[in-house]
């Protein structure tokens, strides 16, 4: 949603209503990363007209602080970030939990993905980014492909089957490798909003 017309942010979600899976909502909280997105005023207006899951991604320091209120205003699965939380994972996963509120781990381009491997049993999902996190419209990084089959290989190895979603430069170019790899959550922001018809592009990623 950070590539939402936010002056008819209604339109918006009724286009994510009917042709999406899930409402991916960005919160930046200009520390851990150096932008700023929205926060519980944008998410809570989002939820009251949402029919899809709320998937709220957390880019900011001390996630723990906030769980309970994106809970409160809507949130379905909470995402944050493993370079924001380091040994409080565990933490941040049970706090989640706690809500009843699915749990997923993000983890940036340069941070070894062997790094979750230990939270692998504990998640809902995960969530590799393919751009560095902290801004919309970013070019997919190549490597992630490797990255994402990596995590796949994990919980295959492990018998779990929780989703991997892949976050960052996904557009119809490059969404058939992305699920080869092992994704099967899409975050399409600006490919899908700044079409000339959202519900097409997003129609042209499902597989
Ligand atoms: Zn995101």
């Amino acid at each position: 949603m950070l590539s939402a017309d936010f002056l008819h942010l209604e339109k918006d979600v009724e286009m994510v209503n009917s042709h999406a899976d899930l409402f991916h909502l960005d919160v930046m909280d200009g520390s851990f990363v150096p932008n700023i997105s929205f926060g519980f005023p944008i998410v809570e207006a989002i939820g009251k007209k949402a029919a899809k899951p709320l998937d709220v991604h957390l880019m900011i320091v001390h996630p723990e602080k906030y769980v309970e209120r994106f809970v409160k205003a809507g949130a379905d699965m909470i995402s944050f970030h493993f370079e924001a939380a380091l040994q409080q994972t565990d933490e941040v996963i049970d706090l989640i939990h706690s809500f009843n509120c699915k749990a997923g781990v993000a983890i940036n381009p340069d941070c070894p993905v062997e790094k979750i491997f230990p939270f692998l049993g504990k998640l809902d999902f995960v969530l590799v980014m393919s751009v560095f996190a902290g801004f919309g419209g970013q070019k997919f990084i190549e490597d992630s492909l490797g990255r994402i089959a990596s995590v796949k290989a994990e919980l295959e190895r492990l018998g779990r089957d929780i989703p991997i979603e892949v976050d960052g430069g996904i557009s119809p170019d490059n969404a058939s490798s992305v699920v080869k790899a092992g994704a099967s959550i899409l975050v399409a922001g600006s490919s899908v909003f700044k079409a000339a018809d959202p519900a097409a592009a997003i129609a042209a990623m499902r597989l």
